[in-house]
């Protein structure tokens, strides 16, 4: 499997092949045909920038029978899409600001899906063909927002809500990873992608229905159950399996 990354270097923003310690810098995203430059350097966790840089981050609600059921809903007959705009977007290790209009805001981890190729109107049986790679995302959500508002633009809206990284890794099965949050080191969410009422290949059909696909877009996949408060201070931790673990801190705004 390869892992990307996106490094905060002396000259900007670099795309990056990882392999081990070491970071092989690209001319540009991998998904846009990015090749290595010859210039390789330290891999310094503490330089990692947001690994993608979406023209939309697309996103599927009650995608988990069991998450769906925790907020007292029923599972939707057929993909029950909203997004997240790319200003929401949070670099590893970055932080959340809890707004002042909420008093409730919570953590979703999720399985997030990397596009690589421009589509419209794939169809399921081809659509992981248009896959570059997947990442972990925390679908950050101002839950009273979203309970009072009754559409959920500004619940899951607010900048710094969109954790995304640490990597894209590429070559991944996505079909029984298992997704496990933790805050403050207590595990809150322990689900597994199998759970999916969607999977990849019909959310991504579904989805480039609706809209053009580009590449380096993001659609989040859904949550499984056991999402909880986030607080100031708190420190929150999303790991998939052989896609590594995303942190952030909360704070508050
Ligand atoms: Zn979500």
């Amino acid at each position: 499997m390869n892992a990307y990354a996106r490094l905060r270097r002396p000259d900007g923003a670099r795309y990056a092949a990882i392999d081990g310690e070491r970071a092989k810098l690209l001319d540009r995203a991998p998904w846009r045909g990015g090749t290595p430059t010859g210039e390789v350097v330290p891999f310094t966790p503490a330089e990692l920038d947001c690994p993608v840089e979406p023209t939309k981050i697309l996103c599927v609600g009650r995608n988990y029978a069991a998450h769906a059921a925790e907020l007292g809903n029923a599972v939707p007959a057929s993909p029950l899409w909203f997004s997240k705009p790319p200003s929401s977007l949070l670099s590893p290790g970055g932080s959340v600001r809890l707004p002042p209009e909420s008093e409730r805001v919570e953590h979703e981890g999720e399985l997030a899906i990397v596009i690589g190729k421009r589509v419209r109107r794939i169809a399921a049986a081809s659509a992981l063909e248009c896959v570059f790679g997947y990442t972990i995302a925390c679908d950050v959500t101002a839950r009273d927002l979203q309970k009072s508002d009754g559409q959920w633009t500004r619940a899951k809206g607010f900048d710094t809500f969109c954790p995304v990284g640490p990597f894209v890794v590429v070559g991944a099965d996505p079909s029984a990873l298992g997704i496990r949050v933790s805050v403050n080191g207590t595990e809150r969410q322990n689900g597994n992608t199998r759970q999916m009422v969607f999977g990849i290949a019909d959310l991504i059909a579904h989805a480039s229905g609706m809209m053009t696909l580009e590449p380096g877009d993001l659609i989040l996949t859904g949550t499984p159950e056991g999402v909880g408060p986030l607080l100031d201070g708190d420190r929150c931790r999303v790991e998939i399996d052989g896609l590594g673990a995303l942190e952030f801190v909360v704070q508050r705004e």
